[in-house]
């Protein structure tokens, strides 16, 4: 049987079509193994000696961090103190691109944040918080995107776990587009689409991997690939930054429960896990949108349908991921 469904936010269209592959060992068999790279060429063993400096920020200090903040050795952006100018080329708009791109970094060559003890795993997400809370003073930065890209196929090219902020200029598309679906929401029904999307959720429960008392974790209804899911806060809260140390920690946890469940049922799949937030300046005019996490693990490929229409096809039902995501959560 297929489907098509709506995202509410977004407003994209996906189709669920189960006839196709959908077992969790036929993913399997598709999963690229995982290569340990030895710790004697990583770079982030030594720091001083690779050149990966200056440190930005580390917990507890330069010498013995735990957790650090480095500047990415091969920004996608060009690091400038000068905003980015705005131009025009013909028919074209263009923005210099120019902003910040870190990374932060863990001490264990081999601890993916998923099988940190809590404290390292608190302290790494608070650390984020830490990173966002000093880049929203930056006059030229817009948005700060954080990400985990997990695995080659996910383009994670260095082993040792590191997760990215990049601040931009600019707002992103995905997010323009999520905070317009957040206010078309608003401004219709006087409600937050996701606290709705969560009302029901919850009442319902055929999507719901796992909750505790701050967060929760769904398949969405209008899942674009398989197994993806979504980290909310209950609490409506529109900046990440904004959230109490309490609640990102929960996040933190939950999103490391939900991936250990992904990793048991799928084998251990390249993933991405990504933050949406609001734009730093408008604590007032983003009130409406809610801050989320969303993992999705890289299972199926971008083929010409998804390219020539924007529609994804996902094999896979978000009911039958989460039922088997339940069983594995521990
Ligand atoms: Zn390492
Ligand atoms: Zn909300």
């Amino acid at each position: 049987m297929s489907q098509f469904r709506q995202d509410p936010v977004s407003k994209d269209w996906i189709i669920i079509s189960t006839g196709r592959k959908n077992r969790p060992m036929d993913f399997k068999s598709a999963r690229s193994e995982r290569i340990s790279s030895p710790k004697e060429t990583c770079p982030f063993e030594d720091l001083e000696k690779s050149g990966n400096l200056p440190i930005f920020y580390a917990f507890p200090d330069e010498k013995n961090w735990e957790v650090a903040v480095i500047p990415n050795k091969y920004p996608a952006i060009n690091i400038n103190e000068l905003c980015a100018n705005e131009g025009v080329v013909g028919p074209y708009k263009v923005v210099e691109g120019v902003g910040r791109h870190e990374l932060v970094i863990t001490r264990d060559h081999d601890g993916n944040f998923t099988t940190l003890p809590d404290e390292q795993l608190k302290r790494l997400f608070l650390t984020f918080k830490e990173r966002f809370k000093y880049l929203e003073n930056d006059p030229c930065s817009n948005y700060a995107s954080l990400f985990q890209s997990y695995g080659p196929t996910a383009g994670g090219s260095l082993y040792h776990p590191h997760y990215q902020i990049l601040a931009l200029p600019i707002v992103p598309p995905d997010i323009k587009r999520s905070l317009e679906g957040s206010l078309r929401y608003y401004r219709e029904t006087g409600n937050c689409v996701h606290c709705e999307i969560l009302k029901y959720e919850l009442h319902s429960g055929a999507r719901i991997v796992y909750e505790d008392d701050g967060v929760v974790a769904i398949a969405p209804f209008a899942s674009r690939a398989p197994y993806e899911i979504r980290v909310f806060p209950k609490k409506h809260q529109s900046h990440f930054e904004e959230s109490s140390d309490e609640t990102i920690f929960h996040a933190a946890k939950v999103s490391a429960k939900v991936l250990n469940a992904i990793k048991s049922v799928l084998g251990d799949p390249d993933y991405n896990f990504f933050l949406h937030t609001s734009p730093f300046h408008g604590k007032t005019e983003y009130s409406h949108y809610h801050w989320h996490m969303e993992i999705i693990p890289k299972m199926s490929l971008f083929g010409g349908f998804e390219w020539s229409t924007g529609v994804d096809i996902n094999s896979v039902d978000p009911d039958e991921a989460t039922k088997l995501l339940k069983e594995a959560i521990k």
